[in-house]
């Protein structure tokens, strides 16, 4: 049997929800049903205030301890984030209103899609100069961290190219305007989503954040120590992480846990069998809590493990934690519309 310590904050939300909504039948969408389902809120009743587009009560869910949102005069004109000067780390993303963990920040289209063969490089640099004026200022305003002089598009494409296919950790990249801007954190308030089939990126708050915070993604795996993420982040974008998980005074305890983090989720790989797997699972999902890493992808692994193995084991007590803990993280860290979110709600509905 597993504590609560398991699912982390404990949800006042009933462990066993029912998914039985059936379109055209039912009332409303099935994405905000959910949210209803999982909040543990009746479905018809009228909500009386919104955050977000969501009636305040399916969206205290995960809002723990906002109170409301605030907004300053950007959030009143309609802006959910501004581009200014960080301090320490040039451009950045700053909150123009309070954020709850699954809220979407920004979806963007890539300028250009390209591989990391030199002739595809080449190809974009062309395609790059070629641009109106306009974009062409752009693209060259982005971060170039490998020309000395003058910015080369390639420099920038090399800095800012994003994976962009679920699955592959190479090729194919993209570049986003936007995107580009938010700078990285060890303990990434944000993450980004590939929609293949929309071709964008999505930016989603991975926990509260408060108007006024810098929005940060995570670059890099954070699963490993201070130094091989000092080195990595050197390496491949030349510069210094001074997040806070990098500048804690003692950090030995923040790098145990996460060496350990990154050994237990490869051997979740390479375990064969599932008694181990549940295990593994299980120890991650705790350590992730204990290092408060807000991106919720890591969980997400964990619990896809987690719960192949306990049905597996025919475990039926354990299996549909996994499944409800697998739905709400991939609601943060995809959104409600997402493949992978819907694959978790189908899931879920095995558990009416
Ligand atoms: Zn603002
Ligand atoms: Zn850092």
């Amino acid at each position: 049997m597993l504590g609560q310590s398991f699912m982390g904050t404990a949800p006042s939300a009933p462990i066993f929800v029912d998914l039985s909504w059936r379109p055209g039948v039912d009332r409303g969408s099935r994405p905000l049903w959910l949210w209803q389902k999982l909040s543990g809120e009746p479905p018809n009743r009228a909500p009386a205030t919104r955050v977000c587009g969501l009636p305040i009560a399916v969206a205290s869910l995960f809002l723990e301890g906002l109170q409301r949102t605030r907004c300053c005069k950007c959030a009143r004109k309609g802006k959910a984030f501004e581009i200014v000067e960080v301090e320490g780390s040039g451009l950045g993303a700053v909150a123009c209103k309070d954020f709850h963990p699954g809220e979407l920040v920004l979806t963007e289209e890539p300028l250009c899609k390209f591989e990391s063969s030199d002739a595809s490089l080449r190809m974009v640099e062309r395609k790059c100069a070629n641009l109106p004026d306009d974009l062409r200022k752009k693209v060259l305003s982005l971060e170039d961290s490998f020309s000395f002089d003058t910015k080369t598009f390639r420099g920038i494409l090399e800095t800012n190219g994003m994976v962009c296919e679920s699955g592959s950790d190479s090729d194919p990249k993209a570049l986003f305007l936007e995107v580009s801007r938010f700078n990285h954190s060890c303990n990434a308030n944000c993450d980004y989503s590939w929609r293949d089939r929309q071709n964008c990126m999505d930016i989603y708050a991975q926990t509260i954040i408060r108007a006024g915070e810098e929005l940060c993604i995570p670059y890099i795996d954070l699963r490993e120590p201070r130094q091989v993420r000092q080195q990595l982040l050197k390496e491949n974008w030349r510069f210094r992480c001074r997040c806070e998980v990098c500048c804690l005074k003692d950090f030995s305890e923040s790098d145990r846990r996460r060496l350990r983090l990154g050994e237990l989720s490869a051997l979740l790989y390479s375990s064969r069998t599932s008694g181990r797997t549940l295990r593994i699972a299980k120890k991650l999902l705790k350590l992730y809590n204990d290092e408060h890493i807000s991106a919720q992808s890591y969980k997400l692994e964990a619990c896809k493990f987690g719960y192949r193995a306990s049905l597996d084991l025919n475990d039926n007590e354990i299996a549909p934690r996994f499944a409800q803990l697998g739905l709400k993280s991939a609601m943060i860290c995809h959104g409600p519309e997402h493949e992978e979110t819907q694959e978790w709600v189908d899931i879920m509905s095995m558990w009416d």
